[in-house]
């Protein structure tokens, strides 16, 4: 995939001095007060700088997670996604491998879209599988490098959220899609002792949360039941942050044979 040097310094700033980024030679981008960032021969640039102290996912969760991704499990959060989505740029904080960054340009052929996250083999894997995605290593947790008014739409699926920071990046009126699991979303599994972290988000929490920010326009249940394989049921336990901690193998013993996919899509316009 020929690397699109404009068009991904069209989403930037700088790290460090927040002024936009241009390219400034064949795998450099730099900003007008002399900082330079390297894009990787991969076609996507890493703007961590310093200190991050979290973990982005291993080669192993990503593997699970596009085997249950790309198996269709989760298609019908997918076409909620995409069915949420209007307007041609579109920035995937949290993208991971960049699946449902993919469903939601599939909609619309003059879109293209910003993959944003903080492991750089998702971020590789997440360009390679469209030429209209561009990549970006960096922590969601910390100022975005990203330029202000940049995106008609922020996607946020099963991820870190900094509310003020996709504010800012949005144009105004841009939507925010937030995806976020339903207390019941995969209870059978994590009942059977092998998922460790238990959804804390609620919708009801992030609506409050957003609401200086963000007017709800729409909230839509997503719930279905999942028939579960043995290949099916270890990658939904190895994507997850308990792979950190579990033994993968603990899965393939379980007796659970389906379990329930619960989530709330949740579209806000930016105040
Ligand atoms: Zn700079």
């Amino acid at each position: 995939m020929p690397l699109d040097l404009p068009r991904l310094a069209s989403w930037l700033r700088c790290p460090v001095c927040a002024a936009d980024l241009e390219p400034v030679d064949r795998l450099t981008l730099g900003c007008a007060n002399g900082h330079r960032h390297d894009v990787n021969k991969r076609g996507f640039v890493s703007l961590l700088g310093g200190g991050s102290k979290h973990l982005g996912d291993t080669a192993e969760m990503l593997d699970a997670r596009d085997a249950v991704l790309e198996g269709g499990a989760y298609s019908p959060i997918a076409a909620a996604v995409a069915a949420a989505v209007t307007g041609t740029r579109i920035l995937d904080a949290g993208a991971g491998t960049g699946y449902y960054l993919r469903a939601a340009l599939a909609e619309s052929p003059d879109a293209t879209g910003l993959a944003m996250d903080l492991s750089p083999q998702a971020v590789a894997r997440a360009v390679r599988s469209s030429e209209r995605v561009d990549g970006l290593v960096a922590d969601t947790w910390r100022p975005l490098p990203v330029r202000d008014a940049v995106a008609d739409v922020v996607l946020d699926v099963f991820a870190p959220r900094n509310l003020p920071e996709f504010h800012r990046a949005l144009r105004p009126e841009g939507l925010l899609v937030i995806v976020v699991p339903r207390a019941d979303h995969l209870a059978s599994l994590r009942a059977a002792g092998t998922m460790l972290d238990i959804p804390s988000d609620k919708a009801e929490d992030v609506i409050r949360a957003a609401e200086p920010l963000y007017a709800l326009q729409a909230r839509e249940s997503v719930a279905y039941d999942l028939a579960l394989t043995d290949e099916l049921r270890t990658s939904l336990v190895g994507m997850g942050p308990s792979a950190r901690h579990a033994a993968a193998g603990a899965a393939l013993d379980l007796a659970v044979d389906t379990t329930r996919v619960s989530v709330d899509v949740l579209t806000f316009g930016r105040r």
